[in-house]
């Protein structure tokens, strides 16, 4: 069976991570999943993800005891599950950080930021704790869903930027240092770097690394942004891959077709699908979410500027000409048979099937495409014995015509 060695390393550099977060005298800040964690970093503050708490409460299936909860606040169950099941395991007093690492629970914020380069549903979702807590609450409101990123936009993030520092300054004791956050951009560039390496290495067949990896191989980049310890652990995951590629070592031994995944993980179903795929010979080679931690515009000798850019040009954040350009050229790239989307119920933002998208890049690119229903977290919306049958005849009909495998093999 294939294996990840790094796995080891990771396990303990997520656990030190969290623990971390508890130790006595540690200032922390709470911050969106694609928000200024450098910026955060350079004043001291450990960082703690939200998001990352909610994709361990789908991953761990215990978020469809908390989803209720929220409801109890006036919170619809047909809002971002990530939102209502971190709400509800918190008035529930659970976190699954408390048995998997021993702490007391999710860590008490001293500052809460967030970016709604994803979503406002972030906003309201941060809002809820900044008032439990008692918390300061800071934001950035980027443009949304732009073409491309323009230097008047830029300059608007920037003054957005700018205009949190008197919070983190408040909150962490700390006077703004400009090196320091040169340091943490420069960190976290190569850290990122890294892990866009990573992802390419599944441009081999068979690949190295599937979406079902990924998802949680990005835990660093995710949580440990503008650190060593993240390009430390992106080194060493680089270089076993390279080595799996050399010896020809991948995720599916008998790699007959390549898949693309556009959309959120089901969290509570990681393994069922990748089982599921890797039974039809079938590598899901890449997605929209990992490529999402890729930031290779930061620039330690402009930090506000090249932040500004590299947050504001997310895939989440774009055009819909502006995301197909992007899909086509990983398409390409990773040299994918078909797209599989996940039109997940409580995400309208990270879903792309719903206004014709799928269709529009079939018919620009000649790619099949399948279009899943499911959610992040809350499983009532997902029905495993439909999909099982829509996957296996989607993978049956691209058998019957790979694009890609035949030019790779010459
Ligand atoms: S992008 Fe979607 S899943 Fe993520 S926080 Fe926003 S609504 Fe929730």
């Amino acid at each position: 069976m294939y294996e990840i060695k790094s796995t080891q390393v990771l396990k303990k550099i997520m656990r030190d991570y969290f623990t971390g977060l508890e130790q006595p005298g540690k200032k922390i800040a709470w911050c969106t999943s694609v928000g200024p964690a450098e910026l955060l970093r350079s004043f001291g503050f450990d960082v703690y993800f939200p998001e990352n708490h909610g994709a361990l409460l789908g991953a761990t299936r215990t978020a469809m005891d908390f989803i209720p909860e929220s409801a109890k606040y006036g919170y619809s169950n047909h809002v971002c599950s990530y939102t209502t099941a971190d709400i509800g395991a918190f008035v529930k007093g659970e976190s699954p950080l408390k048995k998997q690492y021993g702490m007391q629970g999710i860590p008490k914020p001293d500052l809460i930021v967030y970016n709604t380069n994803q979503c406002r549903e972030v906003q309201d979702w941060f809002s809820f704790f900044a008032k439990e807590f008692n918390c300061p609450i800071a934001g950035i409101h980027p443009p949304r869903h732009v073409d491309e990123v323009s230097k008047k936009e830029i300059d608007l993030v920037v003054h957005q930027f700018k205009s949190i520092i008197p919070a983190c300054e408040s909150a962490s004791g700390k006077k703004f240092d400009i090196d320091s956050f040169r340091e943490t951009i420069r960190l976290s560039k190569e850290a990122t770097l890294l892990w866009q390496q990573v992802l390419k290495t599944s441009i081999a067949s068979p690949a190295p690394l599937s979406f079902f990896d990924g998802i949680i191989h990005m835990g660093p980049i995710v949580v440990m942004r503008g650190t060593q310890q993240a390009k430390d652990y992106y080194s060493k995951l680089l270089e076993e891959l390279n080595e799996n590629i050399k010896n020809k070592v991948g995720v599916v031994k008998n790699e007959q077709c390549r898949v693309f995944w556009e959309g959120m993980p089901i969290w509570g179903k990681i393994r069922m699908l990748s089982d599921l795929f890797a039974e039809n010979n079938t590598s899901v080679v890449a997605s929209t979410y990992c490529s999402s931690w890729v930031f290779d515009e930061f620039d330690e000798k402009e930090p506000f500027e090249s932040s500004a850019l590299a947050y504001t040009k997310i895939f989440i954040n774009r055009s819909e000409k502006a995301k197909m350009k992007m899909l086509k050229s990983w398409l390409e790239e990773y040299k994918c048979d078909g797209i599989v989307f996940h039109d997940t119920k409580t995400c309208f933002n990270n879903s792309n099937a719903k206004f014709g998208m799928p269709l529009r890049l079939k018919q620009e690119t000649g790619i099949p495409y399948l279009i899943i229903e499911g959610d992040l977290c809350d499983l009532r919306f997902f029905s495993e014995g439909q999909s099982i049958t829509k996957i296996e005849t989607f993978i049956e009909q691209i058998e019957r015509a790979p694009r890609h495998l035949s030019s790779m093999k010459e």
